[in-house]
């Protein structure tokens, strides 16, 4: 398939008349720019968001526990997750997946093309039956691209077992092990299987080494929850003597095969062993705004060539633009300063520097060729809305900043995945089927 955009944002920059075709993987196989109009016109073209942390099946609590709790003021990121697993307890397997349908689609109509899901609800309820395929069959369903993380999650904290209501969590390492293998044979091309580790709290030592030799022999990506709330850093310290990223990278060789989700509560040493290392730091800021988790060092953090990526989490929100104002934002508010986030190359621009950075380190963690439109890249696309004031002007030393900052409601015209399109004007072309399965499901929660 051919086609032309008048004004295209490969990722790093504006190109003007690009035509570019799409093989039948899905894969741009040509792209020129300053070209002649033939083809589809597509007209104002950018790259799809890679969203490299989610948990779908939150998706169905979004909003519900903006409820205190408690009212000697202690609601917390821990009550939060009593909620959390409350829902847990009510889904089963086919309840869970068309929440993940209908969290895909929001994601797919929010302007995110890949999605990397953080896979710990393994177990179907009342039964042995294992989730993750449902998780791939649901990806495929609605359309967006996948890498998929089954997360081994075996202890309630260090030293302790696993309370009731995260049993359904569990598989031992060889078990886990196996399963990936399994799963490999269901990875559809174009997406990726990987593996994680909740966290340092939830896995030992032992069951860490043993995973990562096998990640390291089938050579895929790793994710991990590594410091998101300040108590957890507390018990990483009492129990191994560190702080987690410096216990970890302590431990284990950490390269650019790691996603580091949650980086919140590091030291000065601990940003710049992520920032050499080569890691991607998974931000999530809606959600840990949300949680009140805190704010990454993002500023240190860059300025020492760290890479990062943003992820829509508990899916309170799903929104990219959103989640990268308020990164910015969030560290305004810490530094009482402007323009926090924005690179010389990109002339100081905030917008080009929030994309350009969070697509580069989203592929890395996806470990896929997607963030980008250029040749050899996934042709994962959005057609912006030729209607919207900002487009029609096309200003090109402002339209990023307008996208980001302004983000008129009415953005999104078009959403394309491998050179399909999923979204047409604003709309899931499945939209009315999953919401009403959606529907269905919470009236039945309820
Ligand atoms: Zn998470």
């Amino acid at each position: 398939m051919k086609y032309f955009s008048e004004l295209l944002f490969d990722g790093q920059k504006w190109l003007k008349d690009v035509s570019f075709e799409v093989d039948s993987n899905g894969v741009i196989s040509s792209f020129i720019d300053n070209a002649k109009k033939e083809g589809l016109n597509l007209g104002v073209v950018i790259p799809g968001f890679v969203n490299c942390h989610s948990h779908s099946f939150q998706r169905a609590m979004a909003a519900k526990s903006e409820q205190v709790q408690d009212f000697s003021n202690n609601d917390s990121f821990w009550t939060w997750r009593e909620t959390m697993y409350d829902l847990v307890e009510k889904l089963d397997g086919a309840s869970f997946e068309k929440v993940a349908d209908f969290a895909y689609m929001d994601m797919l109509e929010a302007g995110f093309t890949s999605v990397g899901e953080f896979h710990y609800l393994h177990k179907d309820k009342n039964s042995t039956l294992l989730l993750g395929e449902s998780v791939l069959d649901s990806a495929s369903k609605v359309g967006i691209r996948i890498a998929l993380f089954p997360v081994l999650y075996q202890q309630g904290g260090i030293d302790k077992q696993l309370g009731p209501k995260q049993e359904r969590f569990y598989l031992s390492t060889d078990e886990m092990i196996q399963y990936c293998k399994e799963l490999s044979l269901k990875v559809k091309p174009g997406n990726h299987l990987g593996v994680s580790i909740h966290s340092l709290r939830a896995v030992n030592k032992e069951n860490m080494d043993k995973l990562i030799d096998f990640q390291k022999s089938i050579d895929c990506v790793i994710h991990i929850h590594i410091s998101e709330q300040p108590a957890e850093v507390e018990q990483v310290k009492t129990s191994y003597g560190k702080p987690p990223v410096e216990y970890l990278f302590e431990n284990y060789s950490v390269d650019d095969k790691w996603c580091l989700v949650h980086a919140t509560h590091v030291n000065e040493k601990e940003v710049s062993l992520m920032a050499e290392s080569g890691c991607t730091v998974g931000i999530c800021p809606i959600t840990e705004a949300n949680l009140g988790d805190g704010i990454f060092p993002l500023t240190s953090y860059l300025k020492q060539g760290g890479s990062f990526a943003i992820g829509s989490d508990s899916h309170v929100r799903v929104d990219p633009l959103e989640e990268l104002r308020l990164l910015e934002y969030s560290q305004r508010y810490r530094d009482l300063k402007r323009n926090r986030i924005a690179h010389e190359d990109q002339k100081g621009l905030v917008g080009e520097t929030l994309i350009s950075q969070t697509n580069k380190g989203g592929a890395k963690a996806l470990g896929l060729p997607v963030g980008a439109l250029k040749e050899g890249y996934y042709a994962d696309f959005i057609v912006l809305n030729s209607e919207v004031p900002c487009i029609r002007l096309k200003n090109e030393s402002s339209l990023i900043n307008e996208i980001i900052f302004n983000a008129s409601p009415r953005l999104i015209d078009d959403v394309y995945v491998s050179g399909v399109k999923k979204v047409s004007s604003g709309r899931h072309i499945k939209k009315k089927a999953i919401e009403d399965s959606y529907v269905a499901v919470i009236k039945d929660l309820e």
